[in-house]
């Protein structure tokens, strides 16, 4: 764990005092999307079209999403790929942002201080 030693030579008041404005800065959870973004070129398959000749079509943007026990590719409309991209950009601060909170929550509890 990267945070580990980082944390140990800190404080318990600067470890609190660091907790507390992590979660003040805690991005908006409802903007919460977790996936990966990938981009596609597209051949159409009709007769004659460009992209026979190599011209393909796109890019496509899709959202890959992992549930339960599969991963799937979504379709992302082209007036929402900006609102997606800058959830999917948080999700990641916020999942930053939980997992270190959790470090010094650890580091607290091994020192006997969590409250
Ligand atoms: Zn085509």
């Amino acid at each position: 764990m990267k945070y580990k030693t980082r944390l140990r030579t800190l404080s318990v008041r600067q470890l609190r005092t660091r907790r507390a404005r992590m979660a003040r800065q805690l991005p908006d959870i409802e903007a919460t999307l977790r996936g990966a973004l990938h981009r596609q070129m597209r051949r159409c398959g009709k007769a004659g079209c460009r992209c026979a000749d190599g011209e393909l079509h796109g890019p496509y943007i899709y959202l890959s999403v992992r549930t339960d026990e599969r991963t799937g590719l979504l379709y992302v409309p082209a007036d929402v790929v900006e609102g997606v991209t800058r959830r999917v950009e948080t999700t990641g601060r916020i999942e930053a942002a939980l997992a270190e909170i959790s470090a010094i929550n650890i580091e607290l509890l091994a020192r006997g201080e969590l409250n």
